[in-house]
């Protein structure tokens, strides 16, 4: 499994809703390994349309505790709260940070990896990583919530990521 960067344009599409019977034992594979992937890159969460799979769903955990791990299929935020100004990464940007504002409490509604549904509060840094992985399943990158300065301020590295990308898909 290899983690999609920038500027691939399948980080860029709006993905579907996973439906019941696309939770199979094959998908649940690719949970665990998703998993795997966020611990060794010290990643929290990973999107499915940056693993290449156009799907609505994301594992987080924002502990790093095995108990703190979850898959949310179908996120939807009933509720938010607060605001955060804090700096925030994403594994299809390798070495880039960049301030993001954030609701700094959401509610969530999803269905777990056993397909039962839940309804759950994250705050801080949960909460800023929840947001961000949802903004991936409608292909929303964090660098769009830069403010411009900031944005040029990693003009740079963007520019090291297109030729990198470009290269790769010769
Ligand atoms: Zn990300």
């Amino acid at each position: 499994m290899e983690i999609l960067k920038y500027p691939d344009p399948a980080l860029n599409g709006r993905a579907e809703p996973l439906t019941g019977d696309e939770l199979t034992e094959k998908l649940k594979k690719t949970f665990r390994e998703m998993f795997a992937i966020i611990y060794k890159a010290k990643g929290i969460g990973l999107a499915g349309p940056q693993v290449g799979i156009p799907k609505r769903f994301f594992v987080i955990n924002p502990t790093g505790k095995p108990e703190d791990e979850q898959v949310c299929i179908n996120p939807e935020i009933t509720r938010k709260e607060g605001t955060l100004h804090e700096e925030e990464g994403c594994l299809s940007f390798p070495g880039l940070l960049g301030k993001v504002v954030r609701a700094a409490k959401v509610e969530i509604k999803y269905t777990d990896a056993s397909g039962t549904e839940h309804k759950k509060t994250f705050e801080g840094f949960g909460a800023r990583a929840v947001q961000h992985e949802i903004d991936h399943l409608d292909g929303v990158l964090f660098i769009t919530h830069l403010s411009p300065a900031a944005r040029s301020a990693l003009k740079a590295k963007l520019n090291e990521l297109e030729r990198e990308f470009a290269k790769s898909a010769k």
